[in-house]
């Protein structure tokens, strides 16, 4: 047997309790992983609190992304002893996922891990590094190079928003960090933000198109601020949009796009084709500095997942929660 966190639902209500299962207890797959660490996402919480539509069948176990050690497959090309790692898909939404000791997936839902990165490097990267990992890619598709100018990071001290600033200011960008916890700017210079700017500048309306000041962006925020972050966005620069903390309005306007010839990038990583996510997670092996990441982490167990969810939607966790499913 093993322990997993599970979730079931009453009515409207959504609880979560640890359980042992067996491997029978789970779904189907041609690969199943000894788990070594989750992660919690922002969609997590959405997923655990039931804020959004995340988990589509009860009882299940949550969790949207896992790393661990390959027990059996039959999937070709992973074999058991494999470091895999395992993002987004069905995970949490229609398939059992990463909080739990053991899982079962299909083979090709999985990357195998680079030998620069542990099994909890990968869940300190989790779906939000990677994500970020994506939008760096992103910027660098759209042509984006340090020499052109300051990149602006919304949300500094999430998930997303704290790796994408270790990751660009690796890169040789400067930084410019956004967010509503001033306080935390020796965290996030740590990271490598090279300047703090307060999120009130950018969450009201605003003027449709307005100073140049960003030759990039990676917003994980939406809503007004994204729409600000394009009116104030340089000739020819790159936007990217993965989330939606602020709303999942756009209230803006054409005209940094045909005036400006600003490209705004959507990033989706949920259902990335597998050679993004191999791009994405050799990248990282590159560019991160595992010294920021470990800065940027702290580690629960599996019965403590709740209480973490809590305090990110109160806006008081500071960039990664590592799940350790065996603590
Ligand atoms: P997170 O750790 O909770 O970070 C979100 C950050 O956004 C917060 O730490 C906060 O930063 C800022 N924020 C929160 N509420 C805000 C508001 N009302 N106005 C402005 N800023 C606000 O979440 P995450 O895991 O990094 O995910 C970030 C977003 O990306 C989420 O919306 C998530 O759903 C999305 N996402 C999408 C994908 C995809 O595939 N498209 C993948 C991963 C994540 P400060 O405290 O510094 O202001």
């Amino acid at each position: 047997t093993f322990q997993a966190l599970l979730a079931s639902k009453t009515g409207d209500k959504i609880t979560t309790r640890v359980v042992s299962l067996s491997e029978q207890d789970l779904m189907p797959g041609d690969v199943v992983v000894d788990v070594d660490y989750s992660n919690v996402n922002y969609k997590d919480a959405m997923a655990i609190t039931g804020r959004a539509e995340v988990i589509r069948q009860f009882p299940l176990i949550p969790g949207i992304d896992f790393a661990g050690t390959v027990r059996t497959s039959s999937y070709p090309g992973i074999a058991a002893g494999d470091r895999v790692v395992a993002n987004g898909w069905g995970l949490s939404q229609t398939h059992h996922g990463g909080y739990a000791q053991q899982a079962r997936v299909k083979g090709e839902w999985l990357v195998k891990l680079p030998a620069a990165l542990s099994t909890k490097d990968a869940m300190a990267i989790g779906t939000a590094g990677y994500t970020a990992m994506l939008s760096v890619l992103a910027l660098e598709h759209g042509g984006l190079t340090p020499q052109h100018g300051d990149v602006l990071v919304t949300g500094a001290n999430g998930g997303v928003g704290s790796i994408a600033i270790a990751l660009l200011s690796g890169l040789g960008y400067q930084v410019v960090a956004s967010t509503g916890r001033l306080e935390e700017g020796g965290y996030l210079r740590k990271l490598g933000a090279a300047e703090i700017i307060d999120r009130r500048t950018l969450s009201e309306p605003g003027a449709p198109i307005a100073r140049e000041r960003w030759a990039g962006a990676v917003d994980s925020v939406g809503s007004h601020t994204l729409a600000n972050v394009l009116a104030q966005t340089k000739y020819r620069g790159v936007v990217t949009a993965c989330g939606l903390a602020q709303g999942t309005d756009l209230p803006a306007s054409v005209l940094p796009f045909i005036l400006r010839n600003v490209t705004l990038a959507g990033i989706d990583s949920v259902n990335a084709p597998q050679q993004v996510r191999i791009e994405a997670w050799s990248r990282l092996a590159r560019d991160l500095d595992l010294d920021k990441l470990a800065q940027a982490t702290h580690v629960v167990g599996l019965a403590e997942v709740p209480a973490a969810v809590e305090r990110l939607f109160a806006g008081k966790v500071q960039g990664r929660t590592v799940v350790d499913v065996n603590a």
